[in-house]
């Protein structure tokens, strides 16, 4: 099994190899071919599995390809608990989209530091990677647009859940498109993460690793 057989374009492949990716774990396996054809996803996986390229990697393929990629606004939001990891997914991101032609733009946004700054580097940004208060208070102050969003993922929702964003969640997805894909990830299929996973996801394929 390798990344070309999963569908993805050359472009990520090389992208992928660059980051010594050869060999797809079992996360990207099954992830990646469901994520490219559109449908939604739910990834039970831990942190280790690989599950951040399972997702960076075919949502970088299909914005590349997406008719509405120059659109001004957000494309692709990752909504994560921490700080830490939405440095960590910006840097995936970032390490993947080096390799396109199609430049894409990631930024991350959180907390905990002050918002001008982020304000400042937001414009033309592609792919958001943010935790969800800090989200609502650049949205709050019009600096991100959520109108263009295709793609959303939650990424180690169990956990964005269980340290209280659950509102916080909610209200960003009354703001988002109806028409969108969404792919959601969590270590734990708890009741708080099933109860999202049913508002949220549509005939979504299971992965479970
Ligand atoms: P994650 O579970 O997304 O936090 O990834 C865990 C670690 O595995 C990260 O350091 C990745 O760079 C690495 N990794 C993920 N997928 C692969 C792969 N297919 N081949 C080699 N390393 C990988």
């Amino acid at each position: 099994m390798s990344f070309q057989n999963l569908g993805l374009s050359s472009a990520l492949v090389k992208a992928a190899a660059a980051q010594q990716y050869i060999q797809p774990t079992p996360v990207q396996q099954e992830a990646i071919p469901a994520i490219l054809k559109g449908k939604d996803l739910l990834g039970i996986a831990k942190t280790g599995s690989g599950k951040t390229a399972a997702y960076a990697l075919p949502m970088l393929d299909r914005l590349q390809t997406s008719r509405t990629f120059r659109n001004r606004f957000v494309k692709g939001l990752v909504l994560v608990p921490t700080r830490e990891l939405a440095l960590q997914v910006g840097e995936v991101f970032l390490s993947f989209s080096a390799h396109m032609t199609v430049k894409v733009k990631t930024l991350s946004v959180f907390g905990g530091v002050s918002i001008n700054p982020q304000m400042m580097r937001l414009q033309g940004t592609d792919i958001l990677v943010a935790t969800p208060g800090r989200l609502l208070d650049l949205v709050a102050s019009g600096a991100v647009h959520l109108d263009d969003v295709e793609m959303l993922v939650l990424d180690e929702a169990d956990k964005m859940l269980n340290q209280g964003f659950e509102q916080e969640m909610r209200e960003i997805l009354q703001l988002l498109p109806k028409k969108r894909q969404n792919l959601l990830f969590s270590a734990t299929l708890d009741n708080k993460v099933n109860a999202i996973q049913e508002t949220l996801l549509q005939s979504p394929v299971v992965v479970e690793v």
